[in-house]
């Protein structure tokens, strides 16, 4: 079983050093969060596995990292400055904040709050008596527009030609720079191009831990697809498969298929440019949220970016110069933040062990933040020597990131090391050293399993085969 509430996971995170609340000396900085020791770990993983599966192990994909601040033109090309805000509603009595589309949406559904235009969204929360969650109060002002980017200045002079803007989405980065791809890495369609980065929306109301914050990450691709009718692979057929594949990268990380669904966008639903969207969302503790957007964006930022620049972003086809035209684009869109979420959610589990509780992070091998645990059974000069030879060895012979935990009984430790999710822990005790027999033979420790708990005494010589053996399965 999964965490029943993010409370659960949030006071592990904070107990174990996975996440932080930002800036908490002082305070805090509402719903900003800091990613600690341990926290950075699994997060850097995700992205490991997310580059190796969708950059390295594919032909069709290369890799790319755009800067943050872009020309400003960028947001008026790709719609950003004009159309990217939501309908802010204030309730007049406790004078707090939200986003009116959300409210209805809670009460009508997605699709429903969706087709809503601005002046309809008040008028429509009192209507269905939506009351403010604050207060209680159903006192609405009208909804205002409010774009969502951050604005900031370049350079020393603040005035409106030195605007910028904190990136609302890493795709344009990779539209504009389309051209500069294509041209040096001789990429033919269908191809993509992935990132990882930063993303910042000014979010009326942000929550829920991690889920909704001003500044989050992204990892998302960019698939170029020859929309002609010559074409091997048409847009219609590259969305299909981007289906699969994501559903595929989500549920083999260990996220159960019974907590993950498809929604598919209603016609209505849809961004003028999009013929296709689908969401793949998760049950949080709270209900489903969404993790992932995949849209076919036709051609519409490369559209717009030509427009916008000037420059000519076609695609000439290889075998007939004559034949040039804007790829269409297949949009997969991660949230790096919330696939962190959801796998610390799926891992927290707390069962009974011999009468006892037991808190354990079951996050599959690759996203453990520590490999393994070396636990010396005591501090005496000799055993602590032979368990540090033995960390030193397989840190050296192996990408394994081993911690070395001397403090506390062994049963605490064993506690903490299933807490933070280690999958194996090595117990070096006097059997090691030659001291005891009755713990073990000279040269060997035990090695304990964090999800069946068995301990198996092993001679030391066998251990990087016990590591790969366990790593294979
Ligand atoms: P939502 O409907 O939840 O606001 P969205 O549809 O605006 O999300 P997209 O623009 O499709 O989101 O962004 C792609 C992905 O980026 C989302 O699926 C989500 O995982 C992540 N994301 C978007 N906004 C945030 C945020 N404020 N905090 C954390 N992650 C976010």
């Amino acid at each position: 079983m999964p965490a029943t509430s993010l409370d659960q996971v949030v006071s592990l995170c904070k107990r174990r050093g996975f996440v932080f609340p930002g800036s908490e000396i002082y305070g805090g900085l509402a719903n900003t969060w800091d990613y600690g020791p341990l926290g950075v770990e699994v997060k850097n993983r995700v992205k490991r596995e997310w580059w190796k599966t969708f950059v390295h192990r594919r032909n069709d994909m290369v890799g790319f990292d755009a800067a943050i601040l872009m020309n400003p033109k960028t947001w008026e090309a790709s719609g950003h400055v004009g159309g990217f805000a939501d309908p802010l509603v204030d309730c007049r009595k406790c004078r707090q904040r939200f986003r009116g589309d959300k409210l209805l949406e809670d009460k009508l559904g997605v699709a429903a709050a969706a087709v809503l235009n601005l002046d309809q969204v008040q008028p429509m929360l009192i209507a269905e008596k939506v009351k403010c969650p604050t207060c209680g109060s159903l006192d609405w002002t009208e909804a205002k527009r409010f774009n969502l980017m951050f604005k900031t200045h370049q350079g020393v002079i603040e005035d409106e030609g030195s605007q910028v803007y904190l990136r609302p989405e890493t795709a344009q980065g990779i539209f504009v720079n389309f051209k500069n791809v294509l041209q040096t890495s001789r990429m033919r369609l269908p191809f993509g191009i992935a990132q990882i980065g930063k993303a910042f929306r000014n979010e009326i109301t942000p929550g829920n831990f991690t889920f909704r914050t001003r500044e989050f990450e992204q990892m998302e691709i960019e698939y170029f697809v020859d929309p002609t009718v010559h074409s091997a692979l048409r847009p219609e057929q590259a969305f299909d498969q981007w289906k699969e594949t994501i559903w595929d990268w989500y549920t083999e990380l260990g996220i159960s298929k019974d907590r993950l669904r498809v929604r598919e966008h209603e016609q209505d639903e849809l961004s003028h440019y999009s013929s296709r969207t689908l969401d793949i969302e998760y049950q949080f503790p709270w209900g489903w949220g969404e993790l992932l957007g995949l849209a076919n964006r036709g051609d519409f930022d490369l559209t717009q970016h030509e427009k916008f620049s000037g420059e000519d972003l076609k695609y000439t086809d290889p075998e007939d110069a004559t034949i040039k035209f804007l790829p269409h684009v297949i949009e997969p869109s991660f949230g790096c933040d919330r696939t962190v979420l959801t796998l610390l959610l799926e891992a927290y589990t707390e069962e009974e062990v011999h009468g006892d509780k037991r808190t354990v992070m079951k996050f599959d091998k690759r996203i453990a933040p520590v490999d393994l645990a070396i636990l010396p059974l005591s501090k005496k000069e000799n055993l602590l020597g032979k368990a540090q030879e033995l960390y030193k060895k397989i840190v050296q012979e192996t990408d394994l990131v081993v911690d070395f935990d001397v403090t506390g009984s062994i049963g605490k430790r064993y506690r903490r090391q299933d807490e933070i999710g280690t999958p194996l822990c090595i117990t070096v005790d006097f059997g090691t050293i030659g001291e005891d027999p009755a713990q073990g033979e000279k040269d060997t420790v035990t090695i304990r399993d964090r999800d069946t708990l068995k301990q198996e005494r092993i001679a030391i010589g066998s251990i990087r085969e016990k590591i790969a053996e366990a790593w294979r399965k």
